[in-house]
């Protein structure tokens, strides 16, 4: 359990007392039969997407809230976790004053949105096995670190952080600790929303643009106090989640057997691809992974890129980024797909 941890602290001043817009729909949203809408200045001839789209998602947020334990108010949804973490940016960080931590080697797009709100980033690596430097972390915070990123499992390292580290983070940390669960379904480790209710400083982010399989939709999910998301509510565009998102979502969330079936088959190929990669001469090391790819250390990343592209495969070549020199990164396909790529490195070797 968290002591002392005093919210208003952490949210910027503008925020705190920004009115929010108020929506037609925000007033009156049950579109029954027989009610005259001529509020909201819509075309009033049935398109099926002439309305306006629910602003609070009530319906995908009930069945969420029904299928993780995690209350209404304490879910926020965003068009792609990338908006979702912009949200999280403009509630906690002042531009060219506030600061956040992250740990690379990880998912680019907390250093993107750290630029884009002027807001700095301070990158303490992961340490060789690819776990957080707990000491190092808690050294590099001080008052104006608002927010710590940590992608558990990890973007592109594939490994899920030690819980005690994570832990100790939410314990220490002076801000808002955010751990991104992107890749939470493919992993054997429990999700930290079972504990969500012990830590005021803490937000989950979720997706189903991975396990779900509708990354063309743009579904992020945010779970949090009803205290942090009220603010992340206020400050949303209205209509962020358009109808048809809203749509498809609640079908896939109402047919969770396919999406667990999915889930069993890709993390069932994802071990058979481990161990055809270890056996391909020119590969040097395959991470253990608890999500939909592989990470694994080649002779010459470069090179073996190049190669996969001119037969067609093309895998993401992560030997730039600290602690993956000559890594490529290589997300589980189809059976068809997997033996391809298996078959392309064997003729390649
Ligand atoms: C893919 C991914 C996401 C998903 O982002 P969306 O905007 O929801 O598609 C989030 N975090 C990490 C670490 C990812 O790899």
């Amino acid at each position: 359990m968290k002591k002392n941890f005093n919210l208003n602290y952490l949210i910027r001043e503008n925020i705190k007392s920004i009115k929010p817009y108020s929506s037609a729909r925000d007033e009156y949203k049950d579109i029954t039969e027989g009610m005259v809408f001529i509020d909201a200045n819509e075309n009033p001839f049935n398109t099926n997407v002439n309305r306006y789209p629910d602003p609070q998602q009530t319906n995908v947020k009930a069945r969420l809230s029904e299928l993780k334990g995690i209350s209404s108010n304490q879910i926020l949804l965003g068009n792609g976790s990338d908006e979702v973490l912009d949200l999280i940016f403009r509630v906690f960080c002042e531009p060219k004053k506030d600061n956040i931590i992250t740990l690379p080697p990880t998912y680019g797009m907390y250093d993107v949105l750290a630029n884009l709100n002027a807001v700095e980033n301070i990158e303490i690596e992961l340490e060789s096995d690819f776990q957080p430097n707990t000491d190092e972390i808690l050294r590099a915070a001080h008052t104006h670190t608002k927010l710590l990123f940590l992608c558990s499992p990890n973007n592109p390292t594939a490994n899920s952080f030690d819980a005690i580290k994570i832990e100790e983070l939410i314990n220490e940390f002076q801000g808002i600790v955010v751990i991104d669960e992107a890749y939470i379904d493919f992993s054997t480790k429990e999700s930290w929303l079972s504990r969500l209710d012990e830590f005021p400083n803490l937000i989950i982010t979720q997706t189903l643009s991975k396990a779900y399989g509708l990354a063309g939709i743009r579904l992020g999910i945010c779970y949090a106090s009803k205290d942090i998301i009220s603010i992340l509510n206020k400050i949303k565009p209205p209509y962020n989640i358009n109808q048809l998102t809203q749509a498809k979502a609640l079908d896939r969330l109402n047919d969770i057997d396919s999406v667990h079936n999915e889930v069993k088959s890709i993390i069932y190929e994802r071990e058979k691809l481990s161990k055809a990669l270890t056996s391909i001469t020119f590969v040097q090391n395959v991470f253990p992974s608890d999500a939909n790819f592989i990470l694994a250390k080649v002779d010459d990343a470069n090179q073996r890129y190049q190669q996969l592209i001119e037969k067609g495969i093309v895998v993401r070549n992560r030997t730039n980024q600290p602690l993956c020199e000559n890594c490529l990164r290589f997300s589980v396909g189809t059976k068809e797909e997997n033996e391809k790529l298996i078959q392309t490195l064997i003729q390649l070797s």
